[in-house]
């Protein structure tokens, strides 16, 4: 089996196979990602749990739809990176948010490609800078995050603390166009002890049109953030 009957554009699909050697979807990935692709956040649809252990390719089963879903929007020309942040995605520990960020930015070579195809107007150099991923988790300075907030970032990877920081302090950051939230190992959130953090964060960015994935690795993570999940959600 392969990707290219789960529903992923063939662009992504071949940017996996040739630069990044993966050529076969894993089972989290033959499950998730159908759902994910054909759940567009503009649908409002439910939100969704991925659950599976560390190792199991969890990460691109949420980044895959992700990159799919925003990948079109950098070849309209009213795009630009004042659109603010479209795709959240919080790591328990900084470690993570890491491995996640390196993972995104081989996926984001992509963009060169995809508009390399699509190359024919003179806006393009600036379109292909446009779908640009961020970390926030802390360690750097503010005010470096907070310039790099104020540019924009399309995608961003941050632990829980130093995203609300911004959210609440950081008036350039504009989170009004949001689509995606990730909370990756959910369940490790609430043991560490995120689950006040978290609840300000969805306090921030709610009102906006959203798919919220949780992805734990074993059991159903708990409730969090007086987020509905129960009603909404949709665990695979
Ligand atoms: P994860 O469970 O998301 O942390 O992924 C674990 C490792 O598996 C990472 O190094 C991925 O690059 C790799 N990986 C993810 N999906 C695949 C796949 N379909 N085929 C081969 N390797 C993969």
């Amino acid at each position: 089996s392969s990707f290219s009957g789960l529903g992923l554009n063939p662009l992504i699909h071949a940017h996996l196979a040739s630069k990044m050697d993966i050529q076969k979807p894993t089972s989290i990935q033959r499950a998730a990602l159908p759902v994910i692709l054909s759940t567009s956040p503009d649908k409002l649809a439910r939100d969704i749990f991925i659950q599976s252990q560390t190792g199991s390719g969890k990460t691109l089963s949420f980044l895959l739809p992700i990159i799919q879903d925003l990948l079109p929007l950098s070849s309209l020309s009213y795009i630009d990176r004042s659109i603010g942040t479209l795709a959240i995605i919080i790591a328990p520990t900084r470690e993570l948010a890491k491995q996640i960020s390196d993972v995104l930015e081989s996926l984001l070579k992509l963009r060169l490609r995809a508009m390399d195809e699509a190359a024919d107007d003179a806006n393009t150099s600036r379109l292909t800078r446009w779908l640009v991923s961020g970390l926030l988790i802390g360690g750097g300075t503010r005010t470096h995050e907070k310039a790099r907030l104020r540019k924009g970032l399309p995608i961003l990877v941050a632990t829980p603390g130093r995203l609300l920081d911004h959210l609440q302090n950081t008036s350039t950051f504009n989170v009004s166009k949001c689509r995606w939230l990730v909370l990756d190992e959910a369940d490790r959130l609430m043991e560490l002890g995120f689950e006040e953090t978290i609840t300000g964060i969805l306090k921030c960015l709610d009102g906006h049109r959203k798919l919220a994935l949780q992805a734990v690795k074993e059991g159903i993570g708990r409730e969090v953030g007086g987020w509905d999940w129960e009603r909404r959600r949709r665990t695979i």
